[in-house]
């Protein structure tokens, strides 16, 4: 009967969701050389549980640390013996969550009304999943569904494809929420699969586009994290793989590319957040993404689109060095930025992932430009870190409509630059 007992309690204790009462989000802007070294002290101190939103690599960007209730008091004294000022980004982030969960829910009544679905909504998987089949069936001539493969969790993994016809015509490849915890990056994929599918036909310069190119489209990059999520731990961030030897799961599916892999910027710890796996390609989400971009042979831009930061970067994580195509690709971020500021005014700095947050090995676009994918370019959407992964719902919809200007300025390039 106690083993029962027992037995109940862990069971419950698997499925309770993670909660972040009394966590905190602070921000340090990094004075100097000195202060990163305390920081990545910091990030090694695993006691603390901290959990680095944005790393300490560079005077040029802020660090943002969510901080565990139970340590912010060791924390704050360690910023304070070593004079290193911040600020409380976010107070309480469960309250956040809590809006957040509430709002998903008021507005899954609404929908459940209505029959109709909300883009400036967050929104669960299967609500992603059976949206995509409606957008397909009202757009037959245009988009289909294709399964590329399963996730770990042997859910399946859709692309949606723009197409008006022709074989393996050249293809523009755009993947969102390979990271799990980055909301806005999903709901961008999927205003954007929607605002692809409305324009065609009454946007001349979209049109023309789909004459000769193709979209491919992947809005659940990471299906089983993206459910974890939602069901146990709003900050997951990884996939949900076992890990031998031991207890953490997940591999990040950004480190797991085979470009520079196992190189600086990832951790060979499972229990890190930014674990690069046993191999490369050993995650099946990403082993899934590769195998079709190979077999298909004639992709001309791979998109990877995360949050937050608002940047535009191109090749190479890994190393520092220039690619040979900088100059071209740094002006083609630039003028794509030019017109996504246009919108709301909202600033975007551009460079290569090296040179713009960290040397970070591993990652999907170095792997895509390797590969002879010129174009290739990794987004960071809203915002700066007020909210940081917790972006408010009631801008999804001005992200995504400013961050269309850009992919739509980086489409049409590629449109009129063929090689
Ligand atoms: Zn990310």
């Amino acid at each position: 009967m106690k083993g029962f007992w027992l037995l109940l309690v862990l069971v419950a204790a698997a499925q309770a969701e993670k909660v972040f009462i009394g966590d905190q989000v602070i921000r340090i802007n990094v004075e100097s050389e000195e202060q990163i070294q305390l920081l990545q002290a910091l990030e090694r101190e695993q006691d603390w549980e901290l959990d680095f939103w944005l790393h300490p690599v560079s005077t040029e960007l802020p660090v943002d640390i969510r901080v565990p209730y139970s340590s912010l008091s060791a924390v704050k004294d360690y910023l304070s013996a070593h004079n290193i000022p911040f600020s409380v980004m976010i107070n309480n982030l469960q309250e956040l969550l809590d809006e957040e969960k509430s709002e998903m829910e008021e507005n899954q009544m609404r929908e459940r009304g209505t029959g109709g679905f909300n883009f400036g909504a967050y929104h669960p998987l299967e609500t992603i999943y059976s949206w995509m089949d409606t957008l397909v069936a009202e757009h037959p001539n245009l988009i289909t569904k294709v399964e590329i493969g399963r996730s770990y969790e042997n859910r399946p993994m859709f692309v949606l494809k723009f197409s008006t016809g022709g074989n393996k015509r050249p293809a523009i490849w755009i993947d969102t929420g390979i990271h799990s915890r980055e909301w806005v990056s999903q709901a961008t994929g999927v205003w954007t699969a929607n605002k692809i599918a409305a324009d065609y036909g009454t946007d001349a310069s979209l049109t023309s586009l789909l004459k000769t190119m193709d979209i491919y489209m992947l809005i659940l990059a990471n299906p089983d994290g993206y459910v974890y999520t939602h069901t146990s731990d709003r900050m997951w961030r990884k996939t949900r793989s076992r890990n031998p030897g031991s207890m953490c799961r997940g591999v990040d599916p950004n480190r797991n590319w085979d470009a520079g892999f196992s190189g600086p910027g990832a951790s060979n710890k499972p229990c890190s957040d930014s674990y690069h796996g046993p191999s490369a390609h050993s995650e099946v989400e990403v082993k899934n993404v590769v195998n079709l971009i190979k077999s298909h042979g004639n992709f001309k831009s791979f998109i990877s689109v995360h949050a937050y930061s608002q940047l535009l970067m191109y090749p190479y994580g890994y190393n520092c060095r220039d690619v040979s195509h900088q100059r071209e690709l740094d002006s083609i971020g630039r003028a794509a930025v030019q017109k996504l500021t246009s919108l709301y005014g909202t600033r975007y700095k551009v460079g290569s992932i090296c040179k713009i947050i960290y040397q970070a090995s591993g990652g999907s676009i170095d792997w895509s430009y390797n590969l002879g994918i010129k174009y290739s370019f990794a987004f960071e959407l809203r915002d700066t870190g007020r909210y940081g992964f917790i972006l408010p719902a009631n801008q999804i919809i001005p992200t995504a409509s400013e961050t269309w200007l850009a992919l739509k300025h980086i489409m049409e390039y590629v449109r009129d630059h063929p090689y």
